[in-house]
């Protein structure tokens, strides 16, 4: 079965057709990151708009460059949510529509769950049951994860996420938006000199916090000479501390869970000191790690394309409503 997905949550429109044998048959992202950036973050009635230019045309092309036109297209998958209610609003509309016109299934996908998902895109996906390792701009989420939809929170970011701390901390830095690759491209000229907190993990659970850490950067840069090679350090402490702290967290859930799969997804997962540091991790545990390629890290339409053919597969749909859900609990999906 051919699926269509559509992503609009935030700042990219995505759109990919994955076919249930043949795997991804074509995928297009347009990012609104320019656009964006001029106002030092995401500004939501913009994106809405500019999801509404973007989106047909880039349906249009996707179909092209599959070669299929839309009458082979077996069903659509949106991302119904979390994300901003008037983004999320143009993809479930259009999916709805064309959905109907179609005369084919839509289906509301939940878009951590496509972030979860994107590594069985990759070529060895890994098996259930495993640990994922959600890390995006909004999320920072520990998921048992048995099967598709069955999906256990081992633990959570209890104040801001860590791409949220990456975005922050490279603002102290005076580095644009978002901040998470051009942070990560300046740790490379630092030393890790100062020792950062790795916040909570002195104690038992598998919950985070990265709201003390931007505090702590903040007194940091204050108390240096602010000098380019300064600002270098506290960067590469930085990411150093949270790579450390996610490995810390990573290696309990493993032992916690006894598994010996961990999945690492979303846009933090990009980063290759935290890469590295859950590789070395994993193989003193014996456990394997995944991860999807670099552009399936951050939002994408395929990972959407994916979670939705497995989910209509399941003999799941969505009705003719236009269901959109800006907050979303991934514990509250069957
Ligand atoms: P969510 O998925 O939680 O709704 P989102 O969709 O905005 O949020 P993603 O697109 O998955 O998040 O990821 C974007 C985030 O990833 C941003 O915070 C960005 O700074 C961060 N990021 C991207 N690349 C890197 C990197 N190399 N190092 C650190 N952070 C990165
Ligand atoms: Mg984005
Ligand atoms: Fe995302």
């Amino acid at each position: 079965m051919y699926v269509l997905g559509i992503e609009t949550s935030c700042d990219e429109t995505g759109v990919a057709i994955y076919h249930s044998e043949q795997g991804l048959c074509s995928h297009i992202l347009y990012s609104q990151i320019a656009m964006h950036s001029e106002y030092g973050g995401v500004v939501p009635e913009l994106a809405s708009r500019d999801h509404i230019r973007k989106l047909v045309p880039l349906i249009k092309q996707c179909l092209q460059e599959s070669q299929l036109p839309g009458s082979d297209i077996n069903g659509i998958a949106y991302t119904a949510g979390p994300g901003l209610m008037g983004a999320l609003l143009v993809g479930a509309a259009t999916a709805r529509s064309l959905a109907w016109a179609w005369q084919v299934p839509a289906i509301a996908v939940h878009h951590m769950e496509g972030h979860l998902l994107a590594p069985m895109l990759e070529e060895n996906p890994p098996e259930f049951p495993f640990v994922a390792l959600l890390i995006s701009g909004g999320h920072t989420l520990l998921v048992q994860v048995e099967g598709i939809g069955r999906y256990q929170l081992l633990g959570e970011s209890l104040d801001d996420a860590a791409g949220e701390a990456f975005d922050k901390t490279a603002k102290m830095l005076g580095l644009g938006y978002p901040g998470g690759p051009k942070l990560s491209a300046l740790a490379e000229q630092g030393i890790a000199q100062i020792k950062f907190p790795r916040p909570m993990t002195d104690r038992p659970g598998l919950d985070f916090s990265f709201s003390g850490l931007k505090t702590f950067t903040m007194n940091t840069i204050n108390a240096s000479g602010k000098t380019d090679q300064d600002k270098a350090d506290v960067a590469a402490a930085f990411q150093q501390a949270v790579a450390e702290t996610l490995s810390i967290k990573c290696k309990r859930a493993l032992q916690q869970t006894g598994l010996k799969r961990l999945v690492i997804a979303g846009g933090v997962s990009a980063n290759k000191q935290i890469r590295a540091s859950l590789t070395q991790m994993v193989a003193k545990e014996n456990a394997q790690l995944y991860f999807p390629r670099l552009e399936f890290c951050t939002d994408n339409g395929a990972m959407i394309a994916y979670a939705g053919c497995q989910r209509l597969m399941a003999g799941q749909q969505q009705g003719l409503e236009i269901y959109a859900r800006p907050r979303w609990p991934i514990s509250e999906l069957d």
